[in-house]
């Protein structure tokens, strides 16, 4: 009987399994695929992921290898721009091929056991506890039992499939569709990370985010709702942006895509999701824990890892199993109340005259643009958004 099996090695899943592996615990992390392995992503590393990420000793060495982002600009539908400086510290952009990988050894440094190649089932249940899970290892059924299992496996978790609402629930207003692509020989790429609000993929935006001199991560998301209401493919959506947007058109005139396309979900309704089910915890998009208005997940599954660490290290080091739902509570208090913000705000974002009226303030006034690269960027509590000085300073 393993201490705790982790189904996922994604942030979320490599996150929970540093902070056991650190205080001793027998943790065994199952991953279906082999690593380095591609993950569909914008590979934006915003200043709160880099702050989980330090927490977890991986930091300096990031900021030796990898495209450092300075300052964010934000054009409206209508054609104003704002560019400015990333709040607080830096941002990085690691394509996620590189960055899981690093996260994963530094799991299995930390003590942890990898076994990859294992594609996790379903839950093992006995008396409604969950008590381990079932598995494809080398084309065999495997059978591993545990005290605790965390769902680490992402959007279309399939341990969350089996025991909540999640899956029937998802492509529904809290979730979005996603593509992108990397294109080298882009011109004019600095240390600035894009965001591009176009009409016809509001609410949400299309992205440049460079991953060094010459080559960028490019792509579109759009709230799923939104995006079924209209009658073009989230593909043609993507060619329109590239071809159409000023700032895609110029930088992409001569650039050459990469690879394919490709596109995944993501899910933001954490607030319909079990966080805890008896004797499994959800992590990162297992929870639907992506931030509404940026699409940003990486923070949130960093975060929930580590929420999610202590409150298994309480319940082993007591035996007491009600410890665990000392997660949801500390997920309720430190993550719930921004992402319900952010719900609002991906709702408001969807009215052009809006962000045309936000984009158009905040390039005369330096504050009001800090404010909103800062509630992007995750370091400004998007509550505070609906005070009366920040509607006060977007109307008048
Ligand atoms: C197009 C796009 C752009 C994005 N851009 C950004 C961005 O710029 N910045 C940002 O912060 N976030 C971004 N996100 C969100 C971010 O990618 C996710 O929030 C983040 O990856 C969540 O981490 P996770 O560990 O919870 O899940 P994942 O990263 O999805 O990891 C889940 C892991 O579980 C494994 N797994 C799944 N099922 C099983 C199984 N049955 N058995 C064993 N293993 C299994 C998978 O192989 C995977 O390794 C973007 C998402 C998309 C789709």
């Amino acid at each position: 009987m393993r201490d705790v099996i982790i189904v996922g090695a994604g942030p979320a899943g490599t996150s929970t399994a540093t902070f056991l592996g650190k205080k001793g615990y027998d943790v065994l992390l199952l991953e279906k695929e082999k690593f380095p392995r591609d993950k569909i992503c914008g590979d934006g590393i915003g200043p709160t992921s880099l702050k989980y990420l330090k927490e977890m000793g991986i930091y300096d060495e990031l900021f030796k290898e990898f495209q450092i982002i300075n300052s964010a600009l934000l054009s409206s539908p209508s054609g104003n721009e704002v560019n400015v400086k990333i709040p607080g510290s830096k941002a990085l952009i690691i394509p996620r091929k590189k960055l899981d990988y690093i996260l994963v050894k530094h799991s299995v440094k930390s003590g942890v056991e990898l076994i990859e190649k294992f594609e996790v089932k379903e839950p093992l249940v006995e008396n409604d506890k969950i008590i381990g899970i079932k598995g494809i290892y080398r084309n065999k059924e495997e059978i591993i039992k545990s005290k605790i299992v965390v769902a680490a496996d992402g959007t279309h978790s399939i341990i969350g499939k089996r025991l909540t609402e999640k899956g029937r629930k998802s492509k529904n207003r809290y979730s979005a569709i996603a593509i992108r692509t990397y294109f080298d020989n882009v011109e004019d790429l600095k240390d600035c990370a894009e965001i591009h609000y176009e009409k016809s993929i509001l609410p949400g935006y299309g992205w440049i985010f460079p991953i060094n001199e010459t080559s960028a991560n490019v792509g579109i998301a759009m709230n799923y709702k939104r995006y079924k209401k209209q009658n073009k493919t989230i593909i043609q959506l993507f060619y329109d942006f590239i071809n159409n947007n000023e700032y895609a058109k110029r930088k992409l005139k001569n650039a050459k895509m990469r690879q394919p396309l490709s596109g995944w979900m993501l899910s933001y309704d954490a607030h319909l999701n079990k966080k805890y089910h008896s004797g499994v915890l959800f992590v990162g998009d297992a929870a639907s824990l992506v931030d509404p208005l940026s699409g940003e997940g990486i923070a949130n599954a960093l975060l929930s890892g580590k929420l999610a660490a202590q409150a298994i290290d309480s319940t082993l080091k007591t035996n007491d199993f009600s410890c665990l739902e000392n997660y949801p509570k500390q997920w309720n208090k430190s993550m719930n109340p921004n992402l319900n913000a952010g719900l609002l705000l991906e709702y408001i974002m969807s009215y052009p005259f809006i962000i045309n009226r936000f984009i158009k303030k905040a390039t005369r006034d330096e504050g009001l643009a800090q404010i909103l690269a800062s509630c992007i960027a995750g370091t400004f509590p998007k509550t505070k958004m609906f005070s009366f000085n920040a509607i006060r300073r977007i109307i008048f």
